[in-house]
């Protein structure tokens, strides 16, 4: 088979282009190096045909070509992370909602399937534990910037299944948890490589608030597998939850990512309102429901999060001493 990535050189992109081409099917990627890196598909560049190139570029044949020669599409080219979405709203915006049209728009000239990627940030304000994929949507008000981001994926939801309905094109939605691992860059403020790369440099280890609230971490390599086995499965018109209920708080996550890289860091506290803006909304408390994803595809997720810490903390470092010799050079 041969698939397109769309943010191929991306955390997740860059995971599921290695797990593909592992199984014997030909990848293309294209990547806008924007958040991504050309480093992260290294060790797979000579197995992997790479377009650098945007997915919302006005002119759309490159796209529809690429699309056009693939069996099937995974969309992954997004703006995302809390820092980024906070700063530019705009570009957030544009690129989710009109580069998910392009591809699927792109992709109903030959009813090519496309798995678009979403997030549990479209759950919102839900105080629901654990999070269904049909229940409502509670999304706070669009006057915290914060929402741009679940709202521009939401639409994107609603286009797949749209495009599905009305113009033939097999889709499937995967809404992401907390998906970390190996490549997942800090610049973009996801927790887990924020206090790794601080732990690392014996910098403060922040903790937002109370540190009380939770997340469930999933290795990337996890969520790439239960990727994988949803286009297999054909699980098209349906919408699921990807990601683990391996639950822990902010504060357990600071105090095991000191532990685990043996760091002299001290754990700080900072309000929200410094860390992000006033105002600044979180969830106390995120947890998917795994059922449909287990139906669909008979996986779950289980690599424990002190294994994740330590892989991560492993790449970092050799990411750290690339630079470093580099720099000596
Ligand atoms: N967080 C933190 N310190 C940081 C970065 C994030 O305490 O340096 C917190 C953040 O406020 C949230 C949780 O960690 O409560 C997860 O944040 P992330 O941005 O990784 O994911 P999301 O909020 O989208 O679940």
């Amino acid at each position: 088979m041969r698939y397109l990535i769309t943010g191929g050189c991306g955390s997740i992109g860059s995971e599921l282009a290695r797990q593909l081409v592992a199984r014997g099917d030909e990848v293309v990627i294209i990547d806008n190096l924007s958040g991504g890196s050309l480093q992260n598909i290294a060790d797979i560049a000579d197995q992997v045909e790479c377009c650098i190139a945007d997915v919302c570029d006005p002119n759309h044949r490159l796209l529809r070509a690429l699309i056009g020669s693939s069996n099937a599409v995974f969309h992954l080219a997004a703006s995302l992370g809390v820092k980024l979405i906070l700063e530019k709203p705009i570009e957030t915006m544009h690129n989710n909602v009109e580069g998910t049209r392009l591809v699927l728009d792109a992709a109903s000239h030959t009813r090519c399937p496309v798995l678009v990627a979403s997030t549990s940030e479209v759950y919102g304000l839900s105080t629901r534990v654990p999070f269904c994929e049909d229940d409502p949507i509670v999304l706070g008000a669009s006057s915290r910037r914060r929402w741009s981001y679940a709202n521009s994926k939401l639409h994107d939801e609603f286009m797949a299944l749209a495009y599905m309905q009305e113009r033939g094109v097999p889709s499937i939605v995967t809404r992401y948890f907390n998906c970390t691992g190996r490549q997942q860059s800090s610049r973009y403020g996801m927790v887990v490589p924020t206090f790794i790369s601080q732990a690392l440099a014996g910098r403060p280890i922040t903790v937002h608030g109370d540190g009380t609230q939770t997340r469930c971490f999933s290795d990337v390599r996890d969520t790439v597998q239960a990727t994988i086995r949803l286009m297999d499965a054909e699980a098209f018109g349906q919408v699921v939850n990807v990601g683990s209920q391996n639950e822990i708080t902010i504060g357990d996550l600071a105090r095991l990512v000191k532990q685990r890289t043996g760091s002299a860091s001290i754990i700080q506290h900072i309000p929200y309102s410094e860390a992000y803006s006033e105002g600044y909304e979180d969830m106390p408390r995120r947890v998917p429901s795994l059922d449909k994803l287990q139906r669909f595809t008979g996986f779950v997720s289980s690599t424990p999060i002190a294994e994740i810490i330590d892989r991560t903390a492993r790449w970092m470092e050799s990411q750290l001493s690339a630079e470093s010799l580099l720099n000596v050079a």
